[in-house]
């Protein structure tokens, strides 16, 4: 049972619930603090607030920033950042412009080579004015009967190296933690098993890498004590949270089931935010 819930998405970025409809399901499953971690965006950031403080929630201001180190890209989870910052919301402003031509390009490159989309449909089932993801472009692959689930539509349009992938800019780890300092905040590796061997952390830690996300759904307990390790000796804090989407198979249990316990919210709390 976890306490505290790190990494959520909403209709903001690729998440399927509103924030207010995410607030009631975290509730329900006992969690009392939660941060959305929507990509490169915090547009959510007021909503979420109304939301936590109808269900008597702590929210913690978040998001999941892409960013790259040398050619692998990463994800950094930002934390406990003045949600006004300026900079900071150029950055995202950027950010969202760029998802938004990029999916114009995914659907582009798709129909170039024969698959019917248009941008509106993926934009419909999308929300208002979201943080486009591949995502949204591989909903509507399953929707229009192009391929039978998601993950193969990943597999075989839009993963890297596949037809219909486009990188996003290639903003540096560097300047993401730079950017969330200067904020105020702090930035955390997220879900390091899926990509990061000991000499890109290392690089990461170089250029101000100020946590790791150690419990996440994709890790194994193996990998979880890894990173726990990992952090104590390299003087990081640790973060956890269950990723939920709410639109995805498998992930209505994560809920509740990963994430920070009382003792280690309230550490992190005092050491870092
Ligand atoms: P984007 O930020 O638009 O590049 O989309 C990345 C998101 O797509 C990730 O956060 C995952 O949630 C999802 N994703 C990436 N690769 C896969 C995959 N192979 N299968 C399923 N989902 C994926
Ligand atoms: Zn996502
Ligand atoms: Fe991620
Ligand atoms: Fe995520």
């Amino acid at each position: 049972m976890s306490y505290a819930d790190l990494h959520l998405h909403t209709t903001f970025s690729d998440g399927q619930l509103s924030p207010e409809a995410l607030a009631r399901r975290v509730k329900q499953c006992g969690i009392a603090v939660f941060a959305v971690t929507d990509h490169d965006t915090i547009a959510g950031w007021d909503e979420v607030q109304a939301a936590a403080s109808r269900h008597g929630l702590t929210a913690l201001p978040g998001v999941e920033l892409s960013a790259w180190v040398e050619d692998r890209e990463v994800h950094i989870l930002g934390y406990g950042f003045d949600p006004e910052h300026a900079a900071l919301r150029t950055h995202f402003a950027n950010m969202v412009e760029a998802r938004r031509d990029r999916m114009h390009e995914m659907v582009e490159r798709l129909n170039a080579i024969n698959i019917e989309m248009e941008v509106e449909t993926v934009a419909a089932l999308a929300g208002s004015d979201p943080a486009f993801g591949r995502p949204h472009v591989a909903q509507a692959l399953v929707e229009g009967g192009v391929v039978p689930t998601f993950d193969e539509a990943f597999e075989r349009y839009l993963g890297r190296g596949r037809p219909a992938y486009v990188a996003k800019p290639n903003v540096s780890a560097a300047d993401v933690f730079a950017l969330l300092h200067e904020a105020g905040g702090i930035g955390v590796l997220a879900h390091p098993g899926q990509w990061t061997s000991g000499t890109l952390l290392r690089r990461l830690i170089r250029a101000g890498l100020d946590g790791i996300e150690v419990d996440h759904p994709s890790h194994t307990e193996v990998l979880r004590s890894y990173y726990s390790r990992l952090a104590r000796d390299f003087g990081l804090v640790q973060t956890g949270g269950s990723d939920y989407h709410g639109h995805r198979s498998g992930e209505e249990e994560n809920l509740g089931a990963y994430g920070l316990s009382q003792a280690q919210w309230e550490q992190l709390a005092a050491e870092a935010l």
